[in-house]
This record gives structure tokens, sequence and C-alpha cells, in this order.
């Protein structure tokens, strides 16, 4: 038998006390074995190519107040929005244009404004039938999950933040449950949406054994997507003053996932990205394989600021693409 990153590769899981050692180790070389294990699996799912998403943050108007994130209603401090049909529909053709097949719009959680959305999502299907449309709205009524599913949307990205219910009730506000986040995601996937869950890494409280328990979730739960990124804080929250979590334990999160699930789409997500400036190049080479560049007009993109430094001199999409392209070009990757 080689290392524990051979024998996760191998078994497509490990005991506990084996991720555990895998999270916490201090040895390099093992690390650097997870990602090559990860990145060699990448590799033989699907080759050298990185999938692009164009993320829409089309609202932030939000009904929560989740206690990390910039966009929870108790902050009086940014201008709401709901981005107009037109320019939504503008965003979704600027993507396309592109060559990015695959719509992610994301907003902060407002059951009215989702069911408004409906139609413009029935739009964007009857333009583009071949494009992917995903949602990131929160957690809706089963009504207007279906809803969305019949207007054509067929993705759905609903992270669960943490498995451990008691970490998840310190993050959150207490009409918030883990359990009802679980059951969204159970509906979404009998509607037929793909799901994606995640976590994120290093949130205020987190311990070893909490990110065992998300990745057992996500390898019993086998969702298609897996959106995991560090936890960044925000000074307009209550855990403004926590530091942030750790690109590195995010970047073999990514290796250990990419391992278990072989076929997922794992983002190198924006949150790593504002921590570690090649934070993308160092997520494909760690297993990820999906980059979802931002597609939201630049006039609102400082409203949406989940977290610090999310949202510095946003460059046109266009711009950021041609950027994008050319550092997978360096590590000899391509979309
Ligand atoms: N309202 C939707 C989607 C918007 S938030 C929802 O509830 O799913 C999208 C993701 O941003 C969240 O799932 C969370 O994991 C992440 N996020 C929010 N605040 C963050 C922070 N301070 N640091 C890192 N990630 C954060």
């Amino acid at each position: 038998m080689g290392s524990l990153a051979d024998e996760l590769r191998e078994r497509k899981t490990l005991d506990d006390e084996g991720l555990r050692d895998l999270l916490e180790t201090g040895d390099d070389s093992l690390v650097e074995e997870l990602h090559r294990n990860a990145r060699e699996v990448a590799t033989e799912q699907f080759g050298r190519v990185i999938w692009l998403r164009a993320l829409i943050e089309w609202s932030n108007k939000c009904r929560n107040d989740c206690l990390y994130c910039g966009i929870r209603k108790s902050n009086r401090d940014i201008r709401r929005y709901s981005l107009p049909r037109e320019t939504i529909l503008e965003c979704c053709d600027n993507a396309w244009r592109l060559g990015v097949k695959t719509f992610v719009l994301q907003g902060g959680e407002n059951p009215n404004g989702a069911v408004a959305l409906a139609p413009i999502v029935a739009e964007i299907r009857a333009s583009w039938p071949e494009a992917a449309i995903t949602l990131s709205l929160g957690e809706l009524p089963p009504d207007t999950f279906r809803l969305l599913r019949r207007s054509g949307a067929n993705r759905y990205l609903l992270r669960h933040e943490t498995a451990d219910p008691v970490h998840y009730a310190r993050l959150h506000p207490a009409s918030m449950k883990l359990e009802n986040r679980l059951a969204c995601l159970r509906e979404l996937r009998s509607l037929g949406y793909l799901t994606g869950l995640g976590m994120m890494v290093g949130s205020p409280w987190q311990t070893t054994g909490d990110l065992i328990s998300d990745i057992r979730l996500i390898e019993s739960f086998k969702p298609e997507m897996i959106g995991t990124g560090p936890f960044i804080p925000h000074h307009a929250t209550p855990l403004g003053h926590f530091p942030a979590g750790s690109p590195e334990l995010t970047l073999r999160i990514y290796s250990i996932l990419r391992l278990m699930l072989p076929q997922a789409w794992i983002p190198a997500t924006t949150a790593l990205a504002t921590l570690m400036p090649d934070g993308r190049t160092a997520g494909i080479l760690a297993g990820a394989n999906v980059v979802m560049p931002n597609f939201t007009p630049v006039t609102v993109r400082e409203e949406y600021s989940l977290y610090e430094g999310k949202s510095r001199p946003g460059a046109e999409a266009a711009e950021t693409l041609n950027l994008l392209i050319k550092e997978l070009d360096k590590i000899g990757y391509h979309v």
C-alpha cells in the first residue's frame, strides 16, 4: 500500500483517521502527492479542459441574516438592487458570445424575487435552448423550486455551509436549520435539478471533525457540483473579527473531494482567488475543474459584497475572461 493519498485514490474513500491525517498533516510531500493524485484523476475524467460558468449576481435583497454574510438583511450599509430583466438578458448574451454556456443566477434569499425571476428564466431558456441555467437563490418553498424548474432552470447550488447542526446554529440565526437546508437539497434533486452543496472552510469555530462531517455528507449525497471556499470576514457582520480560512486547507479539500467523487464539477472559487492571487490555477492543480468568471455589471458589483475584498476593482467580464484563459494556458489547460 502506498500513501494515504494513493489509498484514497484507489478506494475513493478513507476512514475518519485517514481523513484527519490528510487534513492536518504538516508533511508537504504528502500534500503534494494528494494534489498530484487529484490532478491526475481530474485529467483522466475531463482532459485538460476547464469548464466556465458565468456568474450573474442578480440581486442582493435577502430575508436572511447569516452571521458571516455581507448581504445579510441587517447590513444597512449597502444599496439593495435587483437587476432588471433586460440587464440579466444582456449578461447572458455577453456570456454566450464569449463562449460561456452556463449562466449562474445567484442572489440573496428572497422568495418573492425568485417568483418574479421565473419568467426571466423562461426567456433565457427560450433564447438559449442549449444553455445550462444554474440557480443559487437559497432556501425556497417547494412550489417555487418547481416553478423555476418548469421555467427552464436545470441546476441548483445550495451550499450546506457546515454539516454539524451545533456549528450550523452558531453561524446562522435561530430561524435557520440545517435540516431545512438538507430537505431543500433533497427536494431539488427530486425535481430533477443537478445539485451542488459545499461548506466554507475555516469558518469560526470549525473543527477538523466538522470538516470530516462535511466530507461525509458530500460523499453520501454525491452532488453533481461541489462549491467550497474559504471563509473571509466581512466588517459589517457579527463574525467580522474572525480570521479568514486557510487557502492551503481549501486546496487539500478540493483534492480529497476530487478523489472521492471523480466526476464532480468542483469550481476553484472566487473566495479562494480573493485570498490567493493564483487561487484559480492553484485550485485547478489541486483537482478543481470549473471557474466562474463574474458577468455581473460592474456598476452593482460593490453592492454584492459577501465578504471583504470580493469586489476588488471589477474588470469587465470580457477582460477577466481573457486574463483567465491566459492563466490557464500557462499551466497547460484550456477552456
Ligand atoms: N443566498 C444564496 C446564495 C448567495 S450566498 C444561498 O443562501 O445559497 C453564496 C455563498 O457565499 C454562500 O453559500 C456562502 O457559502 C458564501 N459566503 C457568504 N458569506 C461568506 C463569507 N463571509 N466568506 C466566504 N464565503 C461566504
